[in-house]
């Protein structure tokens, strides 16, 4: 099974729960939020392996172009622009998708492979199984199609937990589509519950089953009030504990730090999938 752990705010503790299951199931962790992967830190790979990932970029031939500037008025993502007798391209704007080779009149246009970003797996011996980490290239806003490239990795025979990017963009949408059962953490303030109801239109469209965990929680009061508005209540509560962060900050998987929280989310899950 394929479980994506989302969160429409940063800190709700999505990688705080994504480690813990992984460690209770065994099972692969993709660490999807190549912005900044940290779950890494956590699960303590080991024997990495590294392979850098690229993704075509034009390239214009000089000699050919006449800079009739049809390939800048054609980009829809502005990656080119023409100045003068010249076009430029904005490499850090480009999505790769070939449309300015197709427009070009006088065949000036070309690919080249431009590198995005990287991804790095390694053998957990906390987990039992692999972590697979993407890190994306600093100045790249290539998130989405790094994330896309190592969801085509994951091998459906196995286990796999995926550590989806916080927020409610493209990148969080790649980091659920592949999901068989999606789990949202929630921090249960005011900001978190408003994020939340953003990730939960994202994923009524995508119509994934849907496991609602609430983190750092003082009160569930008003989390339990919003969702029962939409005929939802959450799986499990893990409380604001001062013993939590010290454990997160030893760099401890907190299932594996404290056994009442394994129980909890193994609970949550067996209700939810039915399995033992
Ligand atoms: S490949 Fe697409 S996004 Fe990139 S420069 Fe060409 S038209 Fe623009
Ligand atoms: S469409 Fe081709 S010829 Fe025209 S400006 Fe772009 S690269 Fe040059």
């Amino acid at each position: 099974m394929i479980i994506s752990i989302v969160s429409g705010k940063g800190g709700a503790g999505k990688t705080t729960i994504a480690t813990s299951l992984a460690h209770i199931l065994q099972a692969d962790y993709y660490d999807l939020d190549v912005d900044a992967p940290n779950g890494e830190y956590f699960l303590q790979p080991e024997n990495w392996q590294t392979e850098t990932v690229f993704q075509p970029q034009p390239k214009i031939d000089k000699s050919l172009c006449n800079a009739c500037g049809a390939c800048a008025r054609e980009c829809r993502f502005n990656a080119l622009y023409k100045l003068a007798d010249r076009v430029y391209l904005n490499d850090s704007l480009c999505h790769s998708c070939n449309l300015c080779r197709e427009v070009c009149p006088q065949g000036a246009i070309s690919y080249k492979p431009a590198a995005i970003g990287s991804v790095r797996s390694g053998d957990s011996s906390r987990t039992g199984a692999r972590a697979i980490i993407g890190d994306l290239r600093i100045g790249s806003t290539r998130a989405t199609a790094l994330i896309q490239r190592i969801v085509r990795q994951i091998d459906p025979q196995k286990p796999a937990v995926i550590d989806g990017p916080p927020g409610n963009s493209c990148t969080a949408v790649a980091a659920i589509k592949p999901a068989e059962l999606v789990i949202l953490v929630v921090e249960p303030t005011p900001f978190g519950i408003h994020d939340m109801l953003q990730t939960l239109k994202i994923l009524k469209n995508l119509n994934k089953p849907l496991l609602i965990i609430a983190n750092k929680s003082q009160d569930d009061g008003p989390l339990t009030a919003v969702l029962a508005e939409q005929g939802l209540t959450p799986a499990a509560s893990i409380p604001l504990k001062i013993e939590h962060h010290k454990s997160l900050l030893a760099g401890e998987i907190l299932s594996q730090s404290d056994p009442k929280i394994y129980r909890l989310l193994q609970q949550a899950l067996t209700r939810k999938t039915g399995t033992e």
